[in-house]
């Protein structure tokens, strides 16, 4: 049940549009959905992406595997790490594809599949440079024969790139070098992966030479760009936060509002009350700096972000109650994006949409 008039919208259209757009001719498509599909719902965004293309699903949490198992999903999952120690037993009976890097995690997924008698398949990841997760180069070869000599199948090899959001940077081309030379190392002792991959979405939209068999797609698929050089026309942002004027007045000139009165009033001016706030995802640090759009027009939100409520400073416009605000989304003519919010305080879209709290109800348009 929800009461409260603000909402982030999502567009399942713009979705499914994105992926038919992105997913490279003869190349498979995994729908990244970790962090609750970048807090646009893991399990809607995951049924419309496979109905447009997609054929994979990562999650960075057994959690999250899980959730979509419960909903019903029966694609594969790729866990984006490895399984916490003792989570083995229930990623393998949830059909989840655990990635291994380490001996241990190995050992582990090995003895969880004896212990449930079922054969196991792996992604394994090569760290080619990031150096957040992966097994070095040289392990790489050695930890797949190891894993096929203990019956689990190495369904996959994949890495992960560091900077593919700046086009042409030279580090890429050197991590796809390492990339394909441990490829040929693995081969090398027999081991043949079906699935190599190391796109994200930045090197889905630039680098042919990155997509192999199949390609990671988080942020591009929610309509953002990865980075404001990527930016793109052919994107359809499929979030918008919205919520709707709950009370208005008229002050005059000189009057400071919110919390520390760090906002003052330099003509009279209609102030809008818009009940949205921190909490909901919408950063304090946007205090002074934000803008919120009403009756299709830029207006500065004013003073402090409060946790539940934001003002925003309408001038001599005509406003009222129950007028919509949209914090980000298109409102007629006008649109202020993700990455635009991001801007102002110093961030990138992708944590602005995965910041939207679980307060805020999500509605879906154009779902499946
Ligand atoms: C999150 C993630 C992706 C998707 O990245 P985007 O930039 O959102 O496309 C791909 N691969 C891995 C390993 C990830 O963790």
């Amino acid at each position: 049940m929800t009461f409260r008039p603000t909402a982030a919208v999502v567009d399942l259209e713009a979705i499914a549009a994105n992926v038919r757009r992105l997913r490279p001719r003869g190349t498979e498509l995994m729908a990244v959905v970790k962090a609750d599909g970048y807090g646009h719902g893991a399990v809607p965004v995951a049924r419309t992406a496979l109905r447009a293309g997609a054929t994979w699903l990562g999650v960075a949490l057994v959690e999250e595997g899980i959730a979509l198992r419960e909903a019903g999903l029966d694609a594969p999952v790729l866990l984006l790490s490895e399984v916490p120690r003792g989570a083995e037993k229930e990623a393998l009976e949830h059909g989840l594809t655990p990635t291994i890097y380490t001996r241990e995690g190995l050992a582990a997924i090995a003895e969880a599949s004896a212990s449930i008698g079922g054969p196991a398949r792996c992604h394994v990841k090569v760290d080619t440079g990031m150096h957040r997760v992966g097994a070095a180069l040289a392990d790489a070869p050695g930890l797949c024969s190891d894993a096929v000599r203990r019956g689990i199948e190495v369904e996959g090899l994949w890495t992960h790139l560091a900077v593919a959001d700046e086009p042409r940077h030279s580090f890429t081309t050197v991590q796809l070098e390492r990339f394909r030379a441990a490829l040929a190392e693995v081969e090398a002792v027999g081991v043949r992966p079906r699935y190599r991959h190391a796109a994200n979405s930045a090197a889905t939209m630039t680098l042919p030479e990155a997509h192999f068999d199949m390609v990671r797609v988080g942020i591009a698929m929610y309509g953002l760009a990865p980075s404001p050089a990527l930016a793109s026309e052919d994107l359809r942002p499929a979030m918008s936060l919205r919520s709707r004027v709950s009370m208005v007045k008229r002050l005059a000139a000189g009057e400071e509002v919110s919390y520390g009165l760090r906002y003052r009033l330099e003509r009279p001016s209609v102030l809008a009350t818009v009940p949205l706030g921190y909490a909901d995802g919408y950063a304090r640090l946007l205090s002074g700096r934000g803008l919120a759009l009403i009756g299709g027009r830029r207006h500065p939100i004013a003073g402090t972000v409060t946790m539940d409520q934001i003002l925003v400073d309408c001038g001599d416009a005509a406003v009222s109650p129950g007028d919509e605000v949209v914090l980000f989304g298109y409102q007629g003519e006008e649109e202020i994006s993700a990455e635009e919010i991001a801007s102002w305080y110093g961030t990138i879209g992708y944590e602005v949409v995965c910041g939207v709290s679980a307060r805020v109800p999500r509605e879906y348009r154009g779902g499946p």
